[in-house]
């Protein structure tokens, strides 16, 4: 395994991979590794030949409000896991190597980024556009994977790379849980034992919108309504939202029909925190 900090150094080394006609495929990160992000090396893992994790806390996808500087970062235990989970490569750039002094192009998906996350967190789909545009141009992958827990950032990557014609397959996994339900997030660690406990009602919503489902009931309007009571009744909870939408432009669902995603963001304290299902 290779850490790479420069664009220019890691570029050279994809074109002697590609020469030897070797499939890629990148895993994008911001770092403070757990077992989602190791679902998706193992997956790389199998289908590709040469597996790139990115490791690069994006300050272009942090609004000036958001935790930027205090989010998570362990550069040693990171290296440490992609070693276990046999990475071949390492892309771990600074700052100013992505966006050095007179950046000025930015890529911006329209529509689905208006609502969701997009809504509460002005450009930061743009940010997260961007610097996937360029991780791609960097390591041309042939797949790329993101896990279904952003899962509004997926539907974004496939948009984008639909659009823009980026010869690169998208792949999206499973959310990947901790034993109570939790969906795993590097900002976990910023619970407290009391808020770790109440923001396991964000999983209880969404299981409580699959057993709603199960028994028949399709108006989203009524299972919004019984998942806000329950997160509601935990004092650190702030729901942010709870929304029933399609899977590919993230339109509101009055009644379930098809592929749906129930989606969820609630502050548990200062934390924010993102999880969802589909219901098919
Ligand atoms: P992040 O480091 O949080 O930007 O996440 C990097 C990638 O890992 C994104 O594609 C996420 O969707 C994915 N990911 C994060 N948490 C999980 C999880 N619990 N299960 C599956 N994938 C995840």
């Amino acid at each position: 395994m290779k850490v790479y900090r420069s664009i220019s150094s890691l570029t050279k080394k994809i074109q002697e991979i590609k020469k030897q006609g070797k499939a890629i495929g990148l895993v994008p990160t911001m770092g403070f590794l757990h077992e989602g992000h190791m679902s998706l090396i193992r997956r790389a893992r199998k289908d590709t030949d040469c597996v790139i994790v990115s490791i690069f806390v994006n300050p272009a996808q942090f609004g000036p409000k958001e935790d930027f500087r205090k989010y998570p970062r362990d550069m040693k235990k990171d290296l440490e896991l992609c070693e276990k989970e046999a990475a071949d490569i390492i892309f771990a750039p600074e700052a100013r190597e992505m966006y050095p002094e007179g950046f000025a192009t930015y890529v911006k998906v329209e529509r689905i980024t208006d609502t969701l996350c997009g809504a509460s967190r002005p450009g930061h789909f743009r940010g997260v556009a961007t610097v996937v545009a360029k991780l791609f141009n960097i390591t041309m992958p042939d797949i790329a994977y993101f896990g279904q827990k952003d899962g509004q950032q997926a539907a974004v990557i496939r948009r984008m790379a639909k659009d823009l014609d980026m010869p690169v397959k998208i792949k999206v996994e499973p959310i990947v849980r901790e034993k109570d339900g939790l969906a795993m997030s590097s900002r976990n660690v910023y619970l407290n034992p009391e808020e770790r406990v109440q923001a396991l009602c964000i999983y209880k919503s969404l299981k409580l919108a699959q057993r709603l489902f199960n028994k028949g009931e399709r108006d989203s309007k009524e299972i919004i309504k019984r998942m806000s009571q329950l997160i509601n009744e935990n004092r650190k909870a702030d729901i942010d939202y709870v929304s029933i939408v399609d899977t590919e432009e993230l339109r509101d669902m009055k009644r379930i029909s098809g592929q749906a995603m129930v989606t969820v963001a609630v502050r548990i304290g200062n934390t924010r925190l993102i999880d969802n299902i589909i219901l098919n």
